[in-house]
């Protein structure tokens, strides 16, 4: 926690509003927005229901065929079979997010309703061209920034490229309020109607009437009130994290056979996880070799087209972010995290290599 969020939670129950509902949720949504530069933001409880809401704003219906990063984490993908659609995937380009070329094969051939693209470990994917190819074929883009939250690309804010945009407040992410997150979009009318459909898609009368399902996705005003004191520091965690990154790269980098996660030029990602991959070493020692030592450290994203929930499903390319898996590490990445923990880890990491 950064400093404010006791403060603003004690001013919630001061004013005795704990419900899906208050001032702090309200201040959340605006200061999102003045945040990301989107023009409109709705408070929920999760990243994957902002996913959820985000696919059902965009017309899928069952059978739909959606387009997702295969190189992510479970919960860009599962929203699809929340909606009987169907998930294709896309592997990564060298820059290990989806591949724009990839991307325009995968349209052309399987004719998607919508594209959900992650901007992986907080570093932004090739989205403009992303966003271009979407917008030739019509296909709205949904993007998946619950790691990215703060990354730019041409100066601008990942999240805001597409019709919607997605951030996460869940408890590992860069900033958190506990649990929760943010739906973000381009059209105030998609948002306003995301929030009805995230209150039971109650309709404005005396009574509880129904038209359509909708279902219970919106944050609480004392996760709220804790996610606006990590507004505030937001930049300074992403400074921070950008350090531990240089750290890694300033104690490792002399190694051959270790990559560092690249960046795209025209980007500057958060760095929410410091990652790598080894050319030769067996990543998995070294998560051994760390854990001996007491410290956590996990492999990178296992794709989704290897999941076995997703067997069957469709994949244009895959080799990449298979190569991904089998090589790379995720180092301990927490902001707390002193000069001589980095060091400690690095001498670990280097004892351990072949
Ligand atoms: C964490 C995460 C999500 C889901 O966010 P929650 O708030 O945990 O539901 C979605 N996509 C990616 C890539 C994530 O890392």
């Amino acid at each position: 926690m950064g400093g404010s969020e006791l403060k603003y939670v004690q001013k919630a129950f001061e004013s005795n509003y704990i419900a899906p509902l208050g001032e702090y949720v309200d201040r959340l949504e605006r200061e999102v927005c003045a945040f990301s530069g989107s023009p409109a933001a709705a408070a929920l409880c999760s990243g994957t229901a902002a996913i959820h809401l985000a696919l059902r704003l965009s017309g899928v219906e069952r059978g739909d065929r959606v387009v997702v990063s295969t190189f992510t984490f479970i919960a860009s993908a599962s929203p699809v079979l929340y909606m009987d659609a169907v998930p294709v995937f896309v592997d990564s380009d060298e820059k290990w997010n989806m591949d724009p070329e990839l991307l325009e094969i995968a349209i052309r051939k399987e004719k998607p309703k919508a594209v959900i693209v992650a901007h992986i470990y907080g570093q932004p994917a090739r989205i403009a061209e992303i966003a271009r190819i979407c917008e030739s074929y019509d296909v709205t883009l949904i993007e998946d920034a619950a790691e990215s939250m703060g990354a730019l690309y041409d100066s601008v804010h990942t999240g805001s490229f597409g019709r919607f945009g997605i951030y996460s407040f869940n408890g590992n992410k860069i900033i958190t309020a506990g649990g929760g997150g943010v739906l973000v979009g381009s059209d105030e009318r998609d948002i306003s109607r995301a929030r009805h459909l995230a209150t039971q898609a109650r309709e404005d009368e005396l009574w509880y009437e129904h038209a359509e399902m909708g279902y219970n996705y919106r944050m609480s005003n004392v996760a709220a009130a804790i996610g606006v004191g990590q507004m505030e520091v937001l930049r300074s965690r992403i400074e921070r994290k950008r350090a531990i990154f240089e750290s890694y790269r300033e104690l490792l980098g002399d190694i051959e056979e270790i990559s560092f996660m690249p960046e795209e030029e025209r980007a500057v990602g958060n760095r929410w996880l410091s990652t790598l991959t080894f050319e030769r070493s067996d990543p998995f020692e070294v998560m051994r070799r760390l854990d001996e030592n007491g410290i956590e450290s996990r492999p990178l994203w296992k794709p989704m087209h290897l999941q076995p929930l997703f067997s069957g499903a469709k994949v244009y390319g895959g080799g990449v972010s298979e190569t991904l898996f089998a090589r790379g590490l995720c180092l301990p990445s927490g902001t707390a995290m002193e000069r001589a923990d980095i060091e400690r880890i690095a001498g670990i990491v280097r004892g351990a290599l072949r």
